[in-house]
């Protein structure tokens, strides 16, 4: 069997996700990991895989099926994603929710113009809870949709503490309101504000001398990030923070309710992720994408996809007529 060969972009957290999904993706090997960094200084985990810089990446045109792009959303994807993939197939996971037609627009054309394919926007939200939105809002018509976050860290938030004076060290988690998750699971469709649906709980380090009640009411009342939301504070140690807080777990649920007939019969839809590492998780989608991605790149299709776009079967490392004995 060919084997897909895989190329990594960026090698952050996403980026380590992939090559320890690669690893489990039987039909896919790693062929390369690029970075913008001095390559000698990036260590990866597989051995015998090149790391090479992103200016020497078309070296590799001929021997790269799909490129997984782990650049950050905010200023590399909109950038590095129009350049390659004007060369390569890629996959990326791109989720500014606001900017998604803007990139989508850019990605086509120059997936186009290369003769490529390049989904994108891939991994749970955007993502798999996209997907469940799009089947719930399509099977119940009149109803209302809900997603809720967490617990989970919030790498934004997280960095906004950071920035406040007195503060050495800090994580920030994102916690569904338990009894919002019911009323909605219930199925009488509340109208929640953005304070009912979401907690935020930040876990400080202070610098010695600090202020510890003027970081408190900064962080509170920090518009955009923290004043719209019930927040705890806690203060912690550097130890503490290191032994109980150094995972990246997330997860959340969609759910939509709706009704059906003329005599009210009322459906939930519920679909929950619940994960213990939110940048391990995301990338075992990315893989199983860049398959769809080889697949729709064989059959000659070219141009921006996005998770909406691809018929779950060619996610999958099973034959259609696996599929269809197996799993219908
Ligand atoms: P990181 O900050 O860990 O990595 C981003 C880039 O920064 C890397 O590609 C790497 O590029 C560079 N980098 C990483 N570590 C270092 C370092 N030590 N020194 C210098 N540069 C470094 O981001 P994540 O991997 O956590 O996330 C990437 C994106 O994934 C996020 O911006 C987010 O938008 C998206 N995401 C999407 C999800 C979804 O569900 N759709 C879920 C989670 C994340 P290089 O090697 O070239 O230097």
């Amino acid at each position: 069997m060919d084997k897909i060969r895989i190329g990594i972009v960026g090698y952050g957290n996403i980026g380590r996700g992939v090559e320890l999904a690669v690893e489990r993706n039987e039909d896919m090997e790693l062929k390369a990991v690029f970075t913008r960094r001095a390559p000698e200084t990036v260590k990866i985990m597989t051995a015998g895989v090149p790391v090479i810089h992103t200016d020497d990446m078309l070296s590799m045109k001929d021997e790269i099926d799909v490129m997984i792009l782990c650049g950050g959303s905010a200023t590399d994807l909109p950038v590095i994603g129009p350049e390659i993939v004007k060369n390569f197939n890629t996959i990326d996971s791109f989720d500014t929710h606001a900017k998604i037609p803007e990139y989508f627009a850019n990605m086509d054309q120059a997936a186009k113009e290369g003769g490529n394919i390049g989904i994108i926007s891939v991994g749970w939200d955007p993502g798999l809870f996209s997907l469940n939105r799009i089947y719930a809002e399509s099977v119940l018509v009149q109803g209302d949709t809900y997603t809720f976050w967490g617990k989970g860290v919030s790498q934004g938030h997280s960095d906004a503490i950071r920035r406040v004076k007195g503060v050495k060290n800090a994580i920030q988690y994102t916690v569904p309101v338990e009894e919002a998750v019911e009323k909605v699971r219930s199925g009488c469709g509340p109208k929640l504000t953005t304070r009912d649906k979401h907690l935020r709980e930040c876990y400080v380090v202070a610098e010695e001398g600090a202020d510890l009640k003027e970081i408190e009411e900064t962080i509170k009342n920090m518009p955009n990030y923290f004043s719209d939301y019930d927040t705890t504070v806690t203060f912690i140690t550097e130890e503490e923070l290191k032994a109980n807080h150094s995972k990246m777990p997330h997860g959340g649920f969609v759910i939509r309710s709706g009704e059906t007939g003329h005599d009210g019969n009322k459906h939930v839809i519920e679909y929950s992720l619940k994960l213990d590492s939110n940048p391990e998780f995301t990338a075992s989608v990315l893989a199983c994408y860049a398959r769809a991605a080889y697949r729709l790149s064989k059959k000659g299709e070219t141009g921006a996809r996005s998770v909406f776009d691809i018929a779950p079967g060619m996610l999958s490392m099973k034959s259609a007529e696996e599929l269809r004995a197996e799993l219908l």
